[in-house]
């Protein structure tokens, strides 16, 4: 039995202590702690029968975060704060000898890269320390990378192509609002569009490339739009027979109306600019007025259809494998008060603790998702409540 020590009080930190308070086999103690004590005590307040433990911290604070993981004595962190605070959780991991998991590779505050050197450079202290971080397991990046081991392990010889397909076909009625925090969201969907052919990263702007894709389940055809995406860097250095990869997503014509004229009158930007006698970044004065995503939970309706097309060779011939997973946004919210897209972000989390914490995966190290079984792992995410779904094809259908 297992202690656990989760950092971010969000949409997704709240999903993380619902089901681990499930997963009462593994979790035998929880901690919450954030920058606002006050949304752990309201996420610890939603839950009967299981004292949540809560605590006030900055993790951009080494030492303080390393004081309180001494004082706590997890077996894990899990890091469900922001981006921006990765490197220092995993630097409070070191000196405390404790096992690190999160959700999105660090993003400096200044610029939006989205890259793993970074973390993968804690690949040689965290294996001298004999402690394992896990990266990126939520949904898209983890999942995701998860599925496209799959398919290398089961389903195909060789695998050439990946198309990971990420849909929310799911409306919250508002005129503008994001499904994550607005300002990681709007950073990561204005980003520069890159996609892996042929040894290379090719370099298109932000959303020019739309496709049609007709997702299953009854949600039907949608547009999608190539964007750059941090899985495919992992995945395309761990699975060096990927000629081609590409990241789509689903947006309204709505929501991509406002962005465009956010971006024009520079809402989005994230430098500071002067302002009254003060600085302040546009973007996180943006994140300011918009709706909390948080709030988004009880009006969202409809589904989430997240998943990986991966096109290869099996005994010789052409072959497609689709796999994916539906999640219904008004199921998720019934669960945990949380939306789908959190949901779907925090599930994978708790089930990458579970695999680090039972041993199923557990080596010295710094590590992404597909470096692992990937067949323990989905079984134990199906029984936390995000059932894996597989097509198969004998030739390769193009995106049109
Ligand atoms: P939220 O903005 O809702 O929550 C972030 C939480 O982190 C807040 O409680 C915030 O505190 C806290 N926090 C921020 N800075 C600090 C700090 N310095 N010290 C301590 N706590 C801090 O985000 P989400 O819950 O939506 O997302 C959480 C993570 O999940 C993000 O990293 C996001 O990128 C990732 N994600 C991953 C996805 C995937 O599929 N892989 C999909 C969606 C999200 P406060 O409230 O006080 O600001």
């Amino acid at each position: 039995m297992s202690k656990v020590l989760i950092i971010g009080a969000g949409g997704v930190g709240r999903v993380v202590v619902h089901k681990c308070v499930q997963a009462k086999d593994v979790f035998s103690a929880i901690t919450l702690a954030s920058r606002t004590k006050a949304k752990c005590d309201a996420i610890a307040a939603e839950i009967a029968h299981f004292p949540i433990a809560t605590a006030q911290v900055d993790a951009d604070n080494i030492v303080e975060t390393a004081a309180l993981i001494r004082r706590e004595k997890p077996n894990l962190v899990l890091n469900v704060a922001l981006p921006y605070q990765d490197l220092a959780i995993m630097e409070a991991c070191l000196e405390t000898g404790v096992d690190y998991l999160d959700t999105a590779n660090y993003e400096p505050r200044d610029t939006a890269k989205f890259e793993y050197h970074w973390q993968w450079n804690y690949q040689d202290r965290f294996r001298d320390a004999g402690i394992m971080a896990l990266l990126g397991s939520g949904f898209d990046p983890g999942v995701t990378n998860v599925y496209t081991a799959l398919a290398a392990k089961k389903y195909l010889d060789v695998i050439e192509e990946i198309d990971i397909i990420d849909a929310n076909a799911g409306s919250h009625g508002q005129p503008f609002a994001t499904n994550f925090n607005p300002e990681i969201n709007i950073r990561e969907v204005t980003a520069l569009c890159r996609h892996w052919q042929d040894g290379r990263w090719i370099e298109t702007p932000a959303l020019a490339t739309k496709r049609s894709f007709d997702f299953p389940d009854g949600i039907g055809p949608m547009n999608i739009y190539r964007m750059y995406h941090e899985e495919m860097e992992s995945l395309v250095k761990h699975f060096p027979s990927i000629r081609k990869a590409q990241f789509w997503m689903t947006f309204s014509d709505n929501y991509l109306k406002h962005l465009e004229v956010l971006q024009n009158v520079g809402m989005t930007r994230i430098d500071e600019v002067e302002f009254q006698g003060q600085k302040i970044v546009p973007l996180q004065f943006l994140k300011a007025v918009l709706p909390d995503p948080g709030s988004l939970g009880p009006l969202t309706k409809g589904k989430t259809c997240i998943g990986v097309v991966a096109k290869g060779i099996r005994g010789g011939r052409k072959k497609q494998v689709y796999i994916y997973n539906i999640c219904d946004h008004q199921v998720a919210f019934k669960e945990t008060n949380s939306q789908a897209i959190s949901y779907t972000t925090g599930v994978p989390a708790v089930t990458g603790a579970i695999m680090m914490l039972t041993g199923a995966w557990h080596k010295p190290g710094v590590w992404n998702m597909e470096q692992f079984d990937p067949e323990p792992f989905l079984e134990r995410l199906a029984v936390l409540g995000l059932p894996t779904q597989i097509r198969e094809d004998d030739q390769w259908l193009q995106l049109t």
